[in-house]
């Protein structure tokens, strides 16, 4: 169990991993923590947004929309690498996901397949929104995914935690695809090798 680090924290966690950070607004208490709890902390969350756009997807990500209010993560990583942080402490990202993914991630072993919808996963995980149109055929720069592996790993750092605390929003939430374009058992791989 982890008490989630402070905004500070996150923030300097991600430049000493070497990321290029903007800081958007009033992005430190911008949250969801009215509407229910965050933490205490499990793991890190990886989304491809369905956008174009970097000014566009930042904007979604931080004002969220009619439907599902904002911040929609904490850091949304653009195509060109630099991670714009749009929230922190609970954020509208995961939804409700499966209880044995929850308990794999907190034992850190093999993820088993998400065919439930029980359990709170916005007061569980930090989320990165990565931009990306998600159609299997938008491209993922190599310097996005180095920077997807860095920011995840940054947070595993702080938390002592491994790789196998990195998951991605489709092995949490039955019916969903994110992220789409690489695998997240290689995106685990680079996070192990990040943090060897
Ligand atoms: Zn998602």
């Amino acid at each position: 169990m982890s008490t989630p680090m402070s905004a500070k924290r996150f923030l300097d966690a991600l430049r000493d991993e070497g990321l290029s950070v903007v800081q958007v607004g009033e992005w430190s208490t911008h949250n969801r923590n009215h509407k229910g709890p965050w933490g205490p902390v499990h793991g890190v969350m990886i989304h491809h947004t369905v956008t174009r756009g970097t000014a566009n997807t930042v904007r979604l990500c931080r004002d969220g929309h009619a439907n599902l209010p904002g911040p929609l993560c904490h850091g949304v990583i653009a195509k060109d690498g630099k991670v714009h942080l749009v929230g922190f402490g609970r954020a509208n990202h995961a939804g409700a996901g499966d209880d044995d993914v929850l308990r794999a991630v907190i034992a850190e072993k093999a993820l088993p397949r998400d065919d439930e919808a029980s359990t709170d996963g916005n007061r569980h995980f930090y989320g990165f929104e990565c931009e990306n149109l998600g159609d299997g055929e938008d491209p993922w720069p190599a310097v996005q995914l180095e920077a997807i592996a860095k920011a995840a790993a940054a947070v595993c750092r702080v938390h002592d935690w491994t790789h196998r605390s990195v998951i991605g929003h489709l092995e949490w939430q039955p019916g969903k695809v994110d992220p789409r374009g690489f695998t997240m058992a290689s995106m685990r791989e680079r996070v192990a090798d990040l943090l060897r």
